[in-house]
């Protein structure tokens, strides 16, 4: 039977990206309660399994993980993972939010994050942190960087064989843990739910999902990561070192036959980025570019596509048709080539990126009554004068959930949240209501207390 217990918050964050980390963080700096809710099983969002960041090529994670540990060490700030919102409705001045906490099998208060369990564990599968690439077990810690260091059990790939049991020293693994639902009183709710990346295997003529050289981006961001699967690009096909990698841009973009017409802005400089560093890793490597036009419109931008270009990074004006492999699984780019008066040409390659583009991660629906826009973000009514402002007062929306930015507009865009929320909170009379009462409760403090 699931458990279900109630607390009281000033602000419920819905996600714990860079961007609703850092709202998080300016709220409970302005002694705010704030509960954030993730869905995955660590916080750190997408940034956390970015290799590094355009133009400056600061590393990603000695960026996100000082805003994690920042947030899970601030006493204002609680933190649930691994869990869902199923609802938020306005009650009594405040946000009535129902959540459902999914059960990791493991009890985190007991687990120490050892990965005795992992090592423990017979069953190998693939590593949806590193894109499928590399392994892991059934019952394992989802990265070196999360946030809790907790072991999740996959149940659905779980042989029951007890290794992971009598390996662990603090009895923490629990097959019969349930899911939790939890009702959360708000006073304020920001919407940071980030993006997905383009769905591009219903698109077959790029070969996404068929062909094997024929990979994402956040997958050759893994790759080219330090601390990626394999430490080296290495194509999955054969694990070989490719000569010659193609990126091809606007795939899942500025393209009405896939449902996304508008620019997702952040390719561009995405794939420059990724180029200049596997040309640094694989000095011998031939990086191509094919492009319809480089969109370099941000502080520090136009310089580093110029840079790209002085490295020898080719870039090619046309629109790609399709992409098809030879009997080595080596892919063919048949390509509308601009400077060659549209001749049409076909280029192989050993390894191609498809620099997909942003779509929501996250759709409302029912479950809160913002409204979205003709895209399927959230929508802003007044963007121009309450860029953070959703149709529903108390509600604020921050990051990609609105729309395709990058990392620094997300982050402003998340300061800015968080000083509407605060203000809210001001106006609203919730600051003023809860004074008396407003204590900050552990879930395990308040299930013991109502459930
Ligand atoms: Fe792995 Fe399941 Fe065996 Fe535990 S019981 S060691 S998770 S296969
Ligand atoms: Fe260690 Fe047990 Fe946690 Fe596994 S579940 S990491 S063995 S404490």
């Amino acid at each position: 039977m699931s458990v279900q217990y109630t607390r009281e918050v000033d602000v419920l964050v819905l996600g714990g990206g860079i961007g609703g980390l850092q709202a998080a963080v300016d709220l409970a700096d302005r002694d705010l309660h704030v509960l954030v809710v993730e869905r995955d099983t660590s916080i750190g969002g997408r940034m956390i399994a970015l290799s590094k960041v355009f133009p400056t090529l600061d590393c990603a994670s000695c960026i996100t993980t000082p805003k994690m540990a920042e947030a899970a060490h601030h006493d204002m700030i609680d933190i649930l993972t691994y869990t869902e919102l199923e609802s938020v409705e306005r009650a009594d001045g405040s946000f009535r939010c129902q959540l459902r906490r999914k059960p990791r099998f493991v009890d985190e208060k007991d687990c120490i994050g050892c990965r005795l369990c992992e090592y423990a564990c017979p069953i190998l599968l693939p590593n949806e942190f590193e894109g499928g690439e590399g392994a892991r077990k059934a019952i394992y810690i989802p990265h070196s960087n999360a946030y809790p260091q907790c072991a999740l059990l996959d149940i659905d790939n779980c042989i029951y064989c007890g290794q992971c049991i009598k390996a662990c020293p603090t009895d923490a693994v629990h097959f019969a843990q349930e899911a939790e639902e939890i009702e959360v009183r708000a006073g304020a709710v920001v919407l940071a739910t980030g993006y997905e990346l383009t769905p591009m295997e219903p698109v077959r003529r790029y070969g996404a999902g068929k062909l094997p050289n024929v990979i994402s981006p956040l997958l050759m961001e893994r790759l080219i990561a330090p601390h990626g699967p394999y430490g080296k690009v290495l194509r999955p096909s054969d694990g070989k070192i490719p000569d010659s990698i193609a990126y091809v841009q606007c795939a899942g973009s500025r393209d009405a036959s896939m449902g996304v017409p508008y620019c997702s802005r952040v390719c561009c400089m995405y794939a420059i980025k990724q180029a200049i560093l596997v040309s640094g890793a694989l000095p011998l490597v031939d990086v191509t570019i094919y492009y319809m036009d480089i969109r370099a419109f941000g502080k520090g931008f136009e310089t580093f596509y110029q840079e790209a270009k002085a490295m020898g990074i080719q870039f090619v004006c046309g629109k790609v048709a399709s992409i098809s492999e030879d009997a080595e699984h080596n892919p063919i780019i048949r390509v509308e080539r601009k400077e060659e008066g549209g001749e049409v040409c076909e280029d192989t390659h050993d390894l191609v990126v498809l620099s997909q583009g942003m779509v929501p991660a996250w759709k409302p629906a029912d479950k809160v009554a913002v409204s979205e826009n003709s895209y399927g973000f959230i929508e802003v009514p007044e963007e121009k004068i309450a860029p953070t402002a959703t149709k529903l007062d108390g509600v604020f929306v921050a990051g990609t959930a609105a729309g395709p930015k990058d990392i620094v507009d997300t982050i402003v865009e998340a300061g800015a949240a968080a000083a509407q929320a605060s203000a809210y909170l001001e106006s609203s009379g919730w600051l003023q209501k809860t004074a008396a009462k407003r204590s900050y409760r552990t879930p395990e403090a308040a299930s013991t207390e109502v459930g």
